[in-house]
C-alpha cells in the first residue's frame, strides 16, 4: 500500500518524541547535568528520545576517551623535585609519525657542553592542520603527549593562536589524570609508577646498587 513506508517513519519519529518526555521524567535534572557519569544517560545506548543542548551556555561533558588536540605533559608546577619539568625527551618520535607532518621540535642543549639533553627547548603543533588521530599520543614511548579534552579554539587569527608553542602546550600531569583517570592508571600500570619512566628506572637502578652494597 502506498504511504506505508511514510507512516511507518512517521510513528518512529513520533515514539521518540514521547521518549523524550518518558526519559525527562525518568531522570529529572540528572539527565541534563554535565556531571561525567550521567554519560550513559546523554549519550550511551541508554539513552531514549531526543535532546537539544543549549551551546554554548550547556556544554555536554566529554567522553574520557574524547580526543581534541594534543598537549605536553610537564610534572605538576607544585612537585616536590620536579616542578613543571617536562615529561618530553625531545626523542621527535611524534613528529616524525604525524600524518601531516604538524609537529616541530627544537632539542635542547647544554649552554656549558652545547650538548643535546633529553629536553625540548621548543615545540611547536600547527593545531588548524592537525587531524586529530592521536598518533603522536599512541607512539610517544614517555607518555609525555596526550589527546586534550578542551574544543574551545576559534579564533580570529590563526597565526597567532592557532600554532601552539611549548607554553601554550603544556599542561601539568594531575590535569591529565583529571581528564583520563582510567587511561592515566593504566599507563602508571605499565611503567610501574606514577612517576616518569626515567625517574623510575633511576630509582631501581639505586634500589638494585644498594642491595648490592649491603
Ligand atoms: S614522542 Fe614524546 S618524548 Fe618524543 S618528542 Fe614526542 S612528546 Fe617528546
Ligand atoms: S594528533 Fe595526529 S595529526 Fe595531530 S599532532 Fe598528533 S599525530 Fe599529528
Amino acid at each position: 500500500m502506498y504511504g506505508k513506508g511514510i507512516l511507518r517513519g512517521l510513528s518512529v519519529t513520533f515514539k521518540h518524541f514521547i521518549q523524550t518526555y518518558v526519559d525527562d521524567l525518568r531522570y529529572g535534572w540528572r539527565k541534563y547535568s554535565n556531571k561525567e557519569d550521567n554519560f550513559a544517560i546523554r549519550q550511551g545506548p541508554e539513552a531514549k528520545g531526543a535532546f537539544t543542548v543549549q551551546y554554548p551556555d550547556e556544554k555536554i561533558a566529554v567522553p574520557e576517551r574524547f580526543r581534541f588536540t594534543p598537549f605536553l605533559v610537564v610534572e605538576d608546577y607544585d612537585h616536590p623535585e620536579r616542578p613543571g619539568q617536562d615529561w618530553c625527551t625531545s626523542c621527535g618520535i611524534c613528529a616524525k609519525v604525524c600524518p601531516p607532518q604538524c609537529i616541530w621540535i627544537v632539542r635542547g642543549e647544554d649552554p656549558n657542553t652545547g650538548r643535546p639533553i633529553p629536553e625540548p627547548e621548543a615545540f611547536f603543533i600547527d593545531i588548524d592542520i592537525c587531524m586529530n588521530c592521536g598518533y603522536c599520543a599512541e607512539f610517544c614511548p614517555f607518555d609525555a603527549i596526550k589527546m586534550d579534552h578542551d574544543y574551545e579554539m576559534a579564533s580570529y587569527d590563526r597565526t597567532k593562536y592557532h600554532i601552539h608553542d611549548k607554553q601554550r602546550l603544556s599542561k601539568e600531569f594531575s590535569y591529565w589524570k583529571s581528564i583520563a583517570p582510567t587511561t592515566a592508571y593504566e599507563e602508571m600500570q605499565a611503567r610501574g609508577g606514577w612517576e616518569h619512566s626515567d625517574v623510575l628506572k633511576e630509582k631501581k637502578k639505586r634500589e638494585k646498587a644498594a642491595a648490592k652494597a649491603e
